[in-house]
């Protein structure tokens, strides 16, 4: 069913299957022209406790459906996001600012995991294990751990909260999530179509604030809560795996990443363009798996040099809402001055830029697609998640540099690497400290692959059929006087 645009639009936060108000309420604009889209409640913390009694309240009665009806549920619900695609891509580059084409790939893809784990739902099955003696079994039953709560960034306002509750409610969770400030609108009309597809009352819901602090306190504290789950950066990450200490919840983190994406000398050049491409814009730069560190091997690095710039010479800037836009705005003015702040650094310790370089204008949040080389594995722009259109050009001489250079630092998310030989795939494959490894593939986000980090990108897989794991307690059973 498909349902007109101005039916998603919601104002309200959605509590226990109700639309609610607040005292106050925040502005949503668009990052393309800073216009205001709408004005959204700023729930209180109290407010945030609430919900999560609703939560509560609900999950005895959603953890009891057989799990086909909670699959035929989550089904509906896909159905409805690919319904109403169209509409939820609109809003979503309104709110966010990335081309509609990516947009509507987004909820496609947000999609694809709602549908996803409504089949995997089907398939939470146990164990039964050989006994210690003849009158002994053991059994394994695996069980929804309770009421989870979601903080989520604002790069993939539908994504990143498919993802979590479509395996958390699989799994038989109820559910409470905070979008990002900036992109709440996404989340509420996921919302409104949880609630058409039949989702009972207080399964889903989403609540909108501005007190990232408090609410987050809320969330990660109330002991109602059994597991939470986050999207964000590594700093932010590292306060809430704190806070939820003192009730020891079960935690998953998506934290930040710093990928390296490496050009060997026996690589296609042309596919390695093409996968770079995919990595570093999508969302002009903006996604925690973003090639980072682009390392060339001595020998191909002009050559290849040369392909990229042809190609980022012809990315077009603009309003994700019109046509052969490839890039939109940065999200706001902090991340503009961020990776400005990064570029100016680096060339001051010697980078030179290629092309691009500079914010678009003064008044907008664009920056111009950026290609520096000459850059150096200690530089700002390696060091840091550049979150930002610009491709850094770092020169190796061989494997083993490649993989020392690729692995120093701190984050685990994604890298990718372009080679042909077959020993030199294993090794560098193997060799990499990362949840994540693209090999000749630059698109590497689906459903059915587990998603997730090392080291400090944090822990937990998102999709595939591990993705159910976090959501679902396993209880052992030990039969005796058998
Ligand atoms: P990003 O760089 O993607 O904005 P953040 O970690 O700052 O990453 O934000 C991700 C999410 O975490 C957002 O929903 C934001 O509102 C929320 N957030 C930021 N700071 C805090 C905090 N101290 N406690 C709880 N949530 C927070």
């Amino acid at each position: 069913m498909t349902l007109k645009k101005q039916a998603l639009i919601k104002d309200k936060a959605f509590v226990d299957g109700q639309w609610i108000s607040a005292t106050d309420e925040f502005s949503v604009t668009n990052p393309y022209d800073g216009s205001e889209l709408v004005k959204v409640a700023d729930l209180s913390p109290e407010q945030v406790t609430s919900a999560i009694g609703a939560a509560h309240k609900a999950f005895s009665g959603w953890k009891n459906k057989t799990a086909g009806e909670r699959s035929e549920l989550l089904m509906k619900w896909y159905q409805l996001m690919m319904d109403n695609q169209q509409a939820l891509g609109e809003l979503l580059t309104e709110e966010q600012g990335k081309p509609l084409a990516e947009a509507k790939g987004e909820i496609a893809y947000g999609a694809s995991f709602v549908k996803w784990f409504a089949e995997e739902a089907l398939r939470v099955y146990g164990d039964t294990i050989p006994g210690p003696s003849p009158d002994n079994r053991i059994m394994v039953l695996k069980q929804p751990v309770g009421v989870v709560t979601a903080i989520t960034p604002w790069n993939f306002p539908n994504a990143m909260i498919a993802r979590k509750a479509a395996a958390a409610l699989a799994a038989g969770c109820t559910f409470v999530v905070k979008p990002a400030s900036e992109t709440p609108l996404s989340a509420l009309a996921m919302a409104e179509l949880a609630h058409q597809a039949g989702i009972p009352a207080g399964v889903f819901n989403v609540v909108t604030s501005t007190d990232s602090k408090g609410v987050g306190k809320v969330l990660t504290q109330d002991d109602r809560v059994r597991k939470f789950t986050f999207t964000g950066s590594t700093e932010v990450g590292k306060t809430l795996i704190k806070q939820c200490a003192d009730t020891v919840k079960k935690v998953s983190m998506e934290l930040g990443g710093n990928a390296p994406f490496m050009v060997f000398d026996d690589a296609d050049l042309d596919a390695a363009v093409e996968g770079l491409m995919a990595s570093k814009f999508r969302n002009a730069g903006q996604t925690c798996i973003c090639a980072n560190r682009v390392l060339v091997q001595d020998s191909v690095y002009d050559a290849f040099k040369a392909k990229l710039l042809e190609r980022v010479k012809v990315l077009e800037m603009g309003n994700g809402l019109d046509d052969g836009v490839t890039i939109g705005p940065l999200i706001n003015s902090a991340a503009l001055e961020k990776v400005a702040k990064l570029v100016k650094d680096s060339v001051a310790q010697g980078a030179k830029i290629e092309v691009g370089g500079e914010p678009a204008d003064d008044e907008s949040l664009f920056f111009e697609p950026t290609v520096l080389s000459n850059v150096g594995p200690d530089m700002p722009l390696s060091c840091n998640e550049i979150f930002g259109p610009v491709v850094p050009l770092i020169p190796f001489k061989d494997e083993k540099q490649a993989i020392e250079l690729a692995n120093d630092t701190d984050f685990g998310l994604a890298s990718y690497f372009y080679a042909r030989d077959i020993g030199r795939i294993w090794r560098v494959s193997e060799g990499l400290d990362y949840g994540i490894v693209g090999v000749n593939e630059g698109a590497i986000s689906n459903a059915a692959a587990p998603f997730g980090g090392m080291k400090q990108s944090g822990f937990g897989r998102e999709g595939s059929k591990y993705g159910l794991d976090d959501y679902l307690e396993i209880k052992y059973l030990a039969l005796g006087g058998l």
